[in-house]
């Protein structure tokens, strides 16, 4: 049934169904494509018998239906195969925004012999044809449906074929591993004796291929879902000041009374293209106020729901019996025991760092080369000293924060008791006044969550979650075909594995591919791609 997908014309708006824009384009592929055109295009607003369109050129002209009406002023474009999207003859008409005009073109359209084309039949077609795979084909889609700047340069690379040629190396390889097995059943005794370790080695390279691959659908997760960051502590440390300041939006109300902020505050922003999701809850605290402690069951409720947990202390007033009960409320008796409410990573935020009294630069001088958090053991009690360096960023934003023009570092020291020194994956010191060390914070975040080239700013391709289910089942094969040699099976049983490894690879590229998983590929596109 696929090979018979191609054979008639379709037509769509593919500038999106409510136009609100000036230009709205319908887009007609298929060998008839010219011919459709042809019967609704006036070069110039004139009838010309026997002209065409030339390729790759655009022609001004008026569009008309059968009984010769003027339905809009257009360009058309036409791009002869095998050079356009889709490989076939594509003919597009760009009419007059609003959708009167694109609904009345890709009228005339169907009546002039075209069909309407279904969800993302013309990619479907581009793929049909060969030009692009089907990793590539998915991320048309992702790239449509970007919502970062990270995203949408993932799905480029994709685009771009990052994921497919990978991929593409790994099967070469599974391919001439088989061959050479093939030869070996076949003329047995013109060989020399299989290498079994060789083997072996092969067939776990190809396993690390597909290890490496896979981990590059932890961006892509990231990148499509974000990372949710609940904040906590106990009043008054500035929780909301921070979200405030980081999300530059006043959602969360900060006033000096402790113990205000009862509901949990969402802001969303984008670090490195991820999408973070602060939540700002309530401070956790035993309280008589009814409300107020329903606004510690949410705290709770979220913190054991986000990804990352940050904990906001004082850096002037440092680790008080107060955080202390927090931190118990929370963590129990640590991550990963059962009293642990907290499921995901968990950060420790020194805040009003500009107050910091404390900061003893010149007496830990040596720590500062270090971009790692240093920890003293004295009688019980830890030394916590990182590093924060605040770069402004290029773009001449000429307000208030010039001041933070250059590199500064500061120093965090917080004595924090034994049992929760191991808690903190890593400690920062902020200022919700000046903002300062918000972009270490959000590059820790970034490491923490397993996107450290995320922080960096770059984000290349990633699998999807239909290709890491192919990689997966590839190597599992793999690792079958591992045990076959291991345990001195016969070669044909090397091959067997060896082929569902083969398989599996190909449905990334869509080399091997059931048209019910083209189906489930290309419904989710919209309509017009
Ligand atoms: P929350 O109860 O933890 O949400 O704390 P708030 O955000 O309401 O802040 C409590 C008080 O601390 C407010 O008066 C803020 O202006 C002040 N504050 C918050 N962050 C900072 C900071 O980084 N530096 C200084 N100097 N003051 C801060
Ligand atoms: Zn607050």
């Amino acid at each position: 049934a696929l090979a018979t997908q191609c054979e008639d014309t379709i037509a769509a708006i593919v500038t999106g169904s409510v136009a609100q824009g000036t230009v709205s384009i319908i887009r007609v592929s298929g060998s008839e494509a010219i011919q459709v055109a042809c019967k609704l295009f006036r070069p110039g607003g004139r009838q010309r018998p026997g002209w065409e369109p030339q390729s790759h050129r655009v022609h001004y002209g008026t569009v008309e239906d059968s009984r010769g009406k003027r339905l809009d002023e257009v360009l058309l474009l036409c791009m002869r195969a095998p050079r356009s999207y889709t490989r076939e003859d594509v003919v597009e008409f760009h009419v007059h925004g609003g959708g009167i005009c694109a609904s009345r073109v890709l009228q005339a359209c169907l009546e002039a012999g075209a069909r309407r084309a279904g969800p993302g039949e013309f990619t479907l077609r581009a793929f049909l044809n060969g030009r692009l795979d089907l990793s590539q084909a998915e991320a048309v889609s992702e790239l449509l449906q970007a919502r970062t700047t990270g995203a949408a340069d993932s799905a480029l690379a994709g685009l771009a074929g990052g994921v497919g040629k990978a991929v593409g190396e790994l099967r070469a390889q599974v391919l001439s591993l088989i061959a050479e097995l093939e030869a070996r059943l076949d003329f047995d005794e013109d060989l020399p004796e299989m290498d079994a370790q060789r083997l072996q080695r092969q067939v776990e390279s190809l396993q690390e291929g597909i290890e490496a691959a896979l981990r590059t659908a932890r961006t892509g997760t990231l990148l499509r879902s974000g990372i949710s960051v609940a904040i906590v502590g106990r009043p008054n440390v500035g929780k909301s000041s921070l979200l405030n300041a980081w999300s530059s939006s006043e959602r969360a109300i900060v006033t000096d009374v402790a113990g205000t902020t009862r509901d949990v505050v969402e802001a969303g922003l984008v670090v490195g293209g991820v999408p973070l999701t602060l939540l700002d809850t309530a401070g956790i605290r035993e309280s008589v106020d009814k409300v107020e402690r329903l606004g510690v069951e949410r705290s709770r409720a979220a913190a054991a729901n986000a990804d990352i947990v940050i904990m906001v202390v004082d850096a002037q007033e440092g680790w008080t019996p107060e955080d202390g009960e927090i931190y118990r409320a929370l963590w129990g008796d640590g991550p990963g025991t059962e009293s642990c409410v907290v499921k995901g990573l968990s950060l420790l935020v020194a805040n009003k760092n500009d107050l910091n009294t404390n900061a003893e630069h010149d007496l830990h001088k040596h720590e500062q080369q270090q971009h790692q958090p240093h920890f003293l053991q004295e009688s019980g009690i830890a030394t916590v000293a990182s590093i924060q360096q605040q770069q402004q960023q290029q773009q001449q934003q000429q307000k208030q924060q010039q001041q933070q023009q250059q590199q500064q570092q500061q120093q965090v020291r917080i004595q924090l008791p034994l049992m929760c020194r191991k808690t903190f994956a890593k400690v920062v010191g902020t200022s919700a006044i000046n903002g300062a060390g918000l972009d270490v914070l959000a590059s820790a975040i970034l490491e923490l969550s397993g996107a450290p080239q995320l922080a960096q700013g770059g984000a290349s391709w990633a699998v999807n979650e239909r290709q890491a289910e192919a990689l997966v089942r590839a190597h599992e094969a793999l690792m079958k075909a591992n045990e076959s040699v291991a345990s001195g099976l016969p070669i044909d049983f090397w091959t067997i594995d060896l082929r569902s490894a083969l398989l599996a690879l190909g449905e990334v590229s869509g080399d091997e591919v059931t048209e019910e998983v083209l189906d489930n590929i290309f419904s989710r596109f919209c309509i017009g791609k």
